[in-house]
């Protein structure tokens, strides 16, 4: 009991690490690297050394390497399957389902295995990722399958399912499924507030009532292809943002008790009327629906009532240490909003870590899209993606260095 206490109080956040294999590419030579300092520079420098340390070799010239190990909660070595993975994500969407919001983000350099592991293998260049190569499959394609799979053995019509995808570029949020009046998707430009039960809101955001995983992935693909053909991101790659999944789920219940699921004709008609309702004015009122995050809106009466929670699934843009010296332009930009706004996840997670009292959001759009999923009682997993190999030491002890201030 003491153990659970201190985990709630320490704000649920579960870091673990995932090292991904050596890569053919980690061996290609680049224009000045001669082949002996190439092949030093692809060379194996961190392990799992078990499945809760990572064992970094780190080697200066002219010094005696020294060993450095981390902690997490879990670490996955470069032999370990997208299953292994999907095991330990498992657990969280049954809490989903209890009421808890949740988050899964992947933090990393470009390179190190976040898309992977979030979405799977991406074919092409199109960055459209396909649910034909199951094994392969990623925690999003998996967490939502599971989720209907949780919700198929609730009574009928008593949850309804809705997606989101949002991306953060330059600290500015993209709306991915929006539509214009000719029903063409683009990215429109949306803006986060703070309500006034002090949580998080993306007003006129797109949200789409889906009823199976297919169409929820389905949705998430049509994100996806966005996110490289938007107008103002066209020089931006994949990795200069940050991509947010948002699952929804609405459930009704009888009285406060999470328990006691409701599904009677005329509830379930006016839920699902509320949901796929896109007009702003009814939409506000969804937001009134209370969550189990506010017990105050209780009321002792067995009236059936809408409990909303949110899943966010989280591809961070490349943490790479990238210098600013050279860098100018667009290129500057980017990265001084991408180190800006990592930092101020790291400061967020640092806080609720140390249970200070003020948890500070709002420094950035990203924190401040994410506040209701990582803070109060929700529950959050970091995965860590480190690449294994000496050339990039520097950023697998950044990331590393990163998922233990969190802890
Ligand atoms: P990121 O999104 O962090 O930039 P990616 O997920 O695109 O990185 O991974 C870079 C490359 O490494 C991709 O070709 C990917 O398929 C491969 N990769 C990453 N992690 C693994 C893994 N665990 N097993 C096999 N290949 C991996
Ligand atoms: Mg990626």
């Amino acid at each position: 009991v003491l153990h659970n206490s201190l985990i709630e109080l320490r704000g649920n956040i579960r870091v673990h690490c995932r090292i991904r294999p050596l890569l053919l590419f980690d061996a290609t030579p680049g224009h000045s690297v001669s082949h002996n300092r190439h092949k030093k520079l692809s060379e194996k420098v961190a392990y799992a050394a078990d499945n809760e340390t990572v064992l970094v070799k780190c080697s200066r010239p002219g010094h005696a390497s020294v060993n450095k190990l981390f902690q997490f909660e879990r670490v996955y070595s470069a032999t370990e399957s997208q299953d292994a993975v999907f095991a330990d994500v498992a657990p969280l969407l049954t809490s989903l389902l209890d009421g808890y919001n949740v988050c899964i983000m992947a933090y990393g350099q470009t390179g190190s295995g976040k898309t992977h592991t979030m979405f799977g293998p991406l074919s092409g260049d199109n960055f459209i990722f396909s649910t034909e190569d199951e094994p392969e499959l990623g925690i999003i394609p998996r967490a939502t399958e599971e989720v209907f799979r949780l919700i198929s053995e609730k009574p009928p019509g008593s949850h309804w399912v809705e997606v989101s995808v949002v991306e953060v570029y330059n600290n500015e949020i993209f709306d991915l499924l929006a539509k214009d009046s000719y029903g063409t998707v683009f990215g429109i430009k949306r803006e986060v507030v703070t309500t006034k039960e002090g949580k998080s809101d993306v007003p006129f955001l797109t949200y789409e009532t889906v009823e199976n995983a297919a169409e929820f992935l389905q949705l998430v693909n049509k994100g996806l292809q966005l996110r490289v053909k938007h107008p103002t991101l066209v020089h931006a790659h994949s990795s200069r943002s940050h991509l947010i999944v948002t699952l929804t789920i609405a459930m009704t219940v009888l009285g406060d008790s999470i328990g006691t699921l409701w599904a009677d004709e005329e509830s379930s008609q006016k839920l699902s009327k509320a949901l796929s309702c896109t007009f702003p004015q009814l939409r506000e009122d969804k937001t009134t629906f209370s969550s189990r995050a506010s017990p105050a809106h209780s009321e002792p009466t067995e009236k059936p009532k809408h409990i909303k929670t949110k899943l966010q699934l989280v591809d961070l843009a490349g943490s790479e240490c990238v210098g600013m010296s050279g860098v100018t332009g667009a290129a500057l930009r980017e990265t001084s909003f991408i180190n800006r706004s990592l930092s101020a996840l790291s400061d967020v997670l640092g806080a609720i870590s140390e249970q200070r009292y003020h948890i500070p959001y709002r420094n950035s759009k990203l924190t401040h899209l994410l506040q209701d999923s990582i803070g109060g009682d929700a529950k959050l997993l970091v995965m860590l993606c480190v690449s294994p190999c000496q050339k990039y030491l520097a950023e697998s002890l950044q990331s590393l260095g990163f998922g233990t201030r969190a802890r």
